[in-house]
């Protein structure tokens, strides 16, 4: 009777499997193909998330005839399919940065709930309800749509081009994954403010998808994606998909990428200048992009979600300062408003 086993990936690091394998079934066949290929030593396998230590003493007799002193080892042996749980890397590239959307907006609404926030934000207090035209509860269940439409997309991707192989790509050196996160910040840069840019000037995009997110005039984190979904196709889930390939990175690797890119997006839209947020070492931050959801910013800032350098090179480029608001907090004010708009009118 096949026996199969399985524990989870994180027991071993990606070092000791020098095999992966899907559904592995414990039988003497697959002991013999192992220890035919690697007579000499041990050989880690990988069943999906399942990591079996197969251990040989002695030399092997033949491929057709396994060995009797093949000794298998399973960490942890769990004999009970029915117990079994694997989650693949692509799995959680979907799901995690949902996860982490909520939690790090949550960490925000916790600053809101004690007050401690009120010093830092970029509209006084209040304005989110009057200048508005949806309300929490609605973006709460937009943007629960639109992540369930791209849980849906991404699902859909994988069972298409899934791979069956059940092959764990190595994790690269770290250096080459720093490489590898700035090339997929500049991919998901460049084609997000083309296509950004887009839905402002086409005004039937602009009128029907793209008004969806500038409904919100005073940003929160949350509503960070408040879009429509076919914007959340073509921006984000397009966008990411390109950056993963264009970058080469391994669905561990995006897991990481996308939940970063998540926190930056939700930053982005906080509507506060917390002192010491480690994220205002970008200069696109939750500032620039106030401009842009300003009823003047229409035509600026439309960089995002890491850089702008393309709004400086397009001309899109809105600088601003941040000032002392009476009665506490900051005022976004951006500068040369009037120099750009006399422009634009002799365009
Ligand atoms: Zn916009
Ligand atoms: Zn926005």
């Amino acid at each position: 009777m096949m026996r199969r086993c399985f524990m989870p990936m994180l027991l071993y690091s990606d070092s000791d499997c020098l095999y992966s394998i899907k559904n592995l079934s414990l039988g003497p066949k697959i002991c013999d193909f192992f220890t035919g290929v690697y007579p000499q030593f041990a050989a880690g396998l990988t069943v999906s998330r399942v990591c079996v230590l197969v251990v040989q003493s002695g030399s092997p007799s033949s491929r057709r005839k396994p060995p009797a002193e093949v000794k298998i080892q399973i960490a942890g042996d769990r004999t009970n399919t029915e117990m079994a749980f694997a989650v693949s890397d692509e799995l959680l590239g979907t799901f995690v940065p949902v996860a982490v959307y909520w939690l790090y907006s949550g960490l925000y609404i916790v600053l809101d709930a004690m007050g401690i926030d009120d010093d830092y934000r970029l509209h006084p207090k209040g304005e989110e309800a009057t200048k508005n035209v949806v309300s929490k509860w609605t973006v709460v269940k937009g943007v629960l749509v639109q992540q369930a439409f791209q849980i849906a997309v991404s699902l859909l991707v994988f069972t298409i081009i899934g791979d069956e192989s059940g092959i764990v790509r190595k994790q690269p050196p770290a250096l080459l994954i720093a490489v590898q996160f700035i090339i997929a910040m500049f991919v998901i840069d460049t084609w997000q403010y083309f296509m950004h840019r887009y839905m402002h000037i086409n005004q039937f995009l602009y009128k029907h998808v793209h008004s969806k997110h500038h409904a919100l005039v005073v940003p929160y984190t949350f509503g960070a994606l408040y879009n429509h979904p076919l914007e959340g196709l073509i921006l984000d889930t397009i966008g990411g998909a390109l950056a993963f390939v264009v970058a080469g990175m391994t669905p561990k690797t995006a897991i990481f990428f996308f939940s970063f890119a998540t926190i930056k997006a939700v930053d982005d839209h906080c509507g506060l200048w917390l002192p010491g947020n480690i994220l205002h070492v970008f200069s696109n931050n939750s500032a620039y992009h106030d401009i842009h959801h300003q009823l003047y910013g229409n035509k600026y800032n439309f960089s995002q979600p890491f850089f702008v350098m393309w709004d400086r090179i397009l001309g899109t480029y809105m600088p601003y300062t941040l000032e002392n608001r009476k009665g506490g907090g900051y005022e976004v004010r951006p500068i040369k408003l009037d120099l750009l708009a006399e422009q634009s009118k002799t365009d």
